[in-house]
């Protein structure tokens, strides 16, 4: 009798611990595209920071967003809209290693966390993605990498990535540009460097 006792509590821990991980999953993933959520992506962010940081290794990441998205929407209707951001994310996550996170950052926007990558290997992997992208969907996307300097926070590692996007989109679209190096943390740099793009 003892042995099926066992088996019969087993089970039911088993039970509890898919359900929670089921509702955890939930909890961390976007709906649509089932790649991390925003909330989900900012908390990777901050560890990978600290991380990168505590180790010394490099972190880099990229910043995608659609181009002309809204006349996909306002040409074919917002299902098909739907449709492509899913096969957006489907290449994503096809495209990026098993330590890399892929993330809906907004709307028609996405994130992809290099954990121990370089600025030069991401810029390789951003290249995959746009190329993956462009080949077999019926959108292009605009990206902006950016690698982690000494000391950097998210929201400025963010923000320069952002700003590579930027430049990407005035440069024409379906290209990547690499986010500035910056190597200290003033105010005066930050804003000459904003004015500067
Ligand atoms: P750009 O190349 O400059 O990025 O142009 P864009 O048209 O992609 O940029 P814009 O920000 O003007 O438009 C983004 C559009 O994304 C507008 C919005 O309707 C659409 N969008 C945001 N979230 C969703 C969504 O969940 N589903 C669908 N179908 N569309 C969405
Ligand atoms: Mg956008
Ligand atoms: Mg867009």
């Amino acid at each position: 009798g003892e042995i099926t006792h066992y088996v019969s509590i087993s089970h039911d821990v088993t039970k509890r611990i898919g359900r929670e991980q089921k509702l955890l999953k939930i909890a961390h993933s976007d709906p649509l595209t089932g790649l991390y959520n925003r909330r989900a992506c900012e908390q990777a962010l901050e560890q990978n920071i600290n991380t990168a940081h505590d180790s010394g290794n490099p972190f880099s990441l990229i910043i995608c967003d659609i181009d002309h998205f809204k006349s996909i929407n306002d040409r074919y209707g917002h299902p098909v809209g739907d449709h492509v951001l899913k096969s957006v994310a489907d290449i994503l996550l096809h495209r990026i290693r098993v330590s890399d996170i892929a993330a809906r950052w907004g709307g028609e926007e996405f994130l992809v966390l290099v954990p121990n990558g370089s600025l030069k290997q991401a810029v390789e992997l951003a290249e995959r993605i746009r190329n993956g992208v462009a080949e077999t969907s019926m959108v292009t996307i605009s990206l902006g990498v950016a690698e982690l300097f000494a000391g950097e926070n998210a929201e400025s590692l963010i923000q320069r990535a952002d700003k590579a996007l930027y430049r990407a989109k005035r440069g024409g679209r379906n290209r990547i540009e690499r986010a500035q190096k910056v190597t200290r943390l003033f105010e005066s740099e930050a804003a000459a460097d904003s004015s500067g793009m």
